[in-house]
């Protein structure tokens, strides 16, 4: 691997690889170095940074993706991505779609939807289900990473320049995807886990992944057993999918939670039809359930 660029001058570069006590960073030049970091620096893969010699700096950031893990601590899984690939296959938890959907557009990034297993018969039903749902508001992608049907759009999607990451539930083939679209990832994982600093049986934390025909993948092993981090009912009001009208005819209150309150264009959007009842139902169905946990929330803080 070759040597950090000379102390005497700065150079900016990308994270692309986080080990916990160095990060592998590709500059300008096209150059790689692995760069020592503290080991809870917080910087991320994704992030831009400044290195002169031994010194690293990070650049602001634009987005910030995070998630939960299961004991609810909260971590910065990704710096500087624009999309936020949403994986779905048959048996996929209801309601994912939507919260993911949220959670996405509450940090900055445009979703995307991906029936993936489209090989199966079942697959291609909530394809078609859930396409007729989602298909004018975000783009939707029908694909198995299996027998590669439906794969080239999705490059094409990304070779627009996106950098992006998959998240969905255990089990609907986020893994398989990323081996579809990057299909030397392991070796490269390998072959930076040898450095000298990282120790033998080093897992990396997360890695960014040029895809051969253009745009980045982020792949976090711990990011695929999806947990989100918790969106809030505010959220859930502003970018519930569907009510994507309200960006140009807003409601009359800006905090406006689209229950009963005077001059809400989601009551006018659902009395003319253009939002069917069914998804109002959802809506309403996901708002109540985020603000009893939020309330639940509250009132362990005052306990405290
Ligand atoms: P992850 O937990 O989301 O990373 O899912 P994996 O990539 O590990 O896939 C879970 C299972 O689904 C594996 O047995 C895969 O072989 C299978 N799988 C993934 N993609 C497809 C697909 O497009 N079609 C079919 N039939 N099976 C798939
Ligand atoms: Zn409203």
């Amino acid at each position: 691997m070759a040597n950090g660029p000379a102390s005497s001058h700065a150079s900016d570069g990308l994270i692309l690889s986080h080990f916990g006590v160095a990060v592998e960073v590709l500059f300008g030049s096209g150059q790689r170095s692995m760069v020592r970091v503290k080991r809870n620096s917080g910087h991320v893969v994704g992030d831009r940074v400044r290195v002169a010699g031994e010194v690293l700096e990070r650049l602001p950031r634009t987005t910030e993706l995070r998630r939960r893990d299961a004991r609810g601590a909260i971590h910065l899984v990704a710096a500087n991505l624009d999309v936020l690939g949403i994986v779905v296959a048959p048996m996929s938890p209801a309601g994912f779609v939507d919260r993911a959907i949220v959670a996405a557009r509450a940090a900055g990034l445009r979703p995307f939807l991906v029936f993936n297993k489209c090989d199966l018969v079942q697959a291609m039903s909530l394809a078609e289900a859930l396409g007729g749902v989602y298909a004018e508001v975000l783009p939707c992608f029908v694909l198995s990473a299996v027998s590669g049907a439906g794969l080239e759009a999705l490059r094409e999607f990304f070779h627009d320049g996106h950098r992006g990451a998959f998240v969905g539930s255990t089990g609907v083939g986020k893994s398989s995807l990323l081996n579809a679209l990057c299909p030397d990832i392991d070796l490269k994982v390998a072959e930076v886990s040898d450095h000298k600093w990282l120790g033998k049986h080093t897992t990396t934390v997360s890695t960014l992944h040029a895809l051969p025909s253009g745009g980045e993948l982020v792949d976090t092993p711990g990011f695929r057993d999806f947990g989100l981090v918790d969106i809030s009912s505010q959220q859930v009001a502003a970018f519930f999918p569907g009510f994507e009208p309200l960006q140009e005819h807003g409601c009359r209150f800006s905090n406006c939670r689209h229950r009963q309150e005077p001059g809400c264009a989601v009551g006018e959007l659902v009395a003319a039809g253009e939002i069917s009842a069914e998804r109002y139902e959802t809506y309403l169905g996901m708002l109540t359930e985020v603000e009893v946990a939020e309330e639940a929330a509250l009132r362990r803080s005052w306990k405290k």
